[in-house]
Formats: C-alpha cells, structure tokens, sequence
C-alpha cells in the first residue's frame, strides 16, 4: 500500500506519518528529515540543499527525486510506504507516477491533511524539535517532560532554522503556489482524501485510517 501525505508545513504530516506507518508496517519516507540528515552530515546533497531549505523554498527537483527513488527502492519498501513530503510539485508527482509504473505500482491513497493558515503559523513557530531523534514537540501543545530535552531519546530539543517566524511565511507561500495544485491533480485521479488536521492526534491518525479502510472496500 503506497500512501502519500499532502498538506501545508505544519499540518502534523511528520506525526501522523510516524503512526500511519507504525499501524500499517511499513516505512515512513520523511524527504525533509533525509535532507536534513544530509545537512548534519554535511553531505555533497546537504550543502546543496541547505541553502534552499534556509530560505523556505523547495530544494531543486532533481535532488530530491534522486533520493526518493533510491528510497523507495529499498527491500523494505516492498509492502508499500507513506510519502511525506513528496510530492511538492506537479513535476515531482509526474515523475513519482513514472517511477512506480515502472516498478510495476502506484500510488493508493492521497491522504490531505487540512489546517488552516492561523493555526499553522501557531504550529510551526512554536515547534521545537529534537536533535537526535527529530521527534517534535511543541512549546505550548506538547511540552517535553523536561524543558529542552526529549522524552524518548534524552536528545537537545532545538528551533528549526525555517521554522523562524520570516520563513514561515515563505513556507506556506511556496505550499500554496507549489504544492496545493496537487490537491486538484490527486482529486482529478480519484486518490485524494480530505481530513480535518485540527484536533486531536489520535483523532486525527483515527480518520485518515477510516479513509484508507474505506477505499480498501471499495477497491
Ligand atoms: P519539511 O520537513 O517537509 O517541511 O521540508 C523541509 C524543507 O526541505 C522544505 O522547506 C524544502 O526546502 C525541502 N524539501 C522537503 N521535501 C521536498 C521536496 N519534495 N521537494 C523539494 N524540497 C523539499
């Protein structure tokens, strides 16, 4: 089962994911947590990326589809595997389909998950995020149990550079002129779904498995 997770920066795309893909087995492909690992390690791939990820704005397609695609590659992709965070473009979604056709799949489900703008700027400035395990916290919805420190790993809880309040704005801006088209492509396809990203996470990973259970019926 191949799923793709669209929605704007800050819709909860990374949480939802890590839960989709627990409770169905199968890989979580985060393009911004690898491209960020690449920056860490100070990569060829991360000093290219690093300056586009700063300003807000989408890393060239060609590195990122290079990266996707030796991913989904992998053996334990073999199930399926939840996509978050690409594809971000019309052009990335083209290649994407090319890609899995060529591998004998395609995608299932699209699953849009939908916040609106105010609670997204809420979302992303306050986000803090750690380290060592990338797990996400939030400085006024989901404290840490010690300030700065993560539960699960005792990793340092740090700011994003492009969750910086001048960023974010550029972030949604690019969503909307970039990525949103998706909403309208997936739609036209029959594999986009819409849920509600406000509210609870359990509620919320709830809906998006009643939309896959639901298609599953009806395939
Ligand atoms: P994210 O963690 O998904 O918010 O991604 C952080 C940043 O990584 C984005 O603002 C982009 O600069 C870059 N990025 C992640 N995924 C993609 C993608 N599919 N295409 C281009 N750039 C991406």
């Amino acid at each position: 089962m191949n799923i793709i997770l669209l929605g704007p920066p800050g819709a909860g795309k990374g949480t939802q994911g890590k839960l989709i893909a627990q409770q169905y087995s199968i890989p979580q492909i985060s393009t911004g947590d690898i491209l960020r690992a690449n920056v860490k390690n100070k990569t060829a791939l991360g000093l290219k990326a690093r300056e586009f990820m700063d300003k807000g704005v989408l890393v060239t397609d060609d590195i990122v589809v290079g990266m996707v695609e030796d991913r989904i590659a992998m053996k334990d992709c073999q199930a399926g595997f939840i996509l978050d965070g690409f594809p971000r473009n019309i052009n990335q979604a083209g290649v994407l389909g090319r890609m899995l056709e060529g591998a004998g799949k395609k995608v299932d489900y699209v699953i849009g998950i939908e916040v609106d703008k105010k609670a997204l700027v809420k979302r992303l400035s306050g986000r803090r995020v750690c380290r060592k395990c990338g797990e996400s916290y939030h400085i006024v919805f989901s404290q840490p149990l010690n300030q700065g420190i993560c539960d699960k790993c005792g990793g340092e809880l740090y700011q994003r550079e492009d969750d910086l309040e001048e960023t974010i704005a550029a972030r949604l801006d690019v969503y909307e002129q970039e990525t949103l088209p998706l909403v309208a492509y997936y739609t036209e396809r029959g594999l986009y779904r819409a849920i509600n990203g406000a509210g609870a996470v359990d509620m919320i990973t709830g809906a998006i498995v009643e939309a896959i259970e639901k298609g599953k019926h009806n395939t």
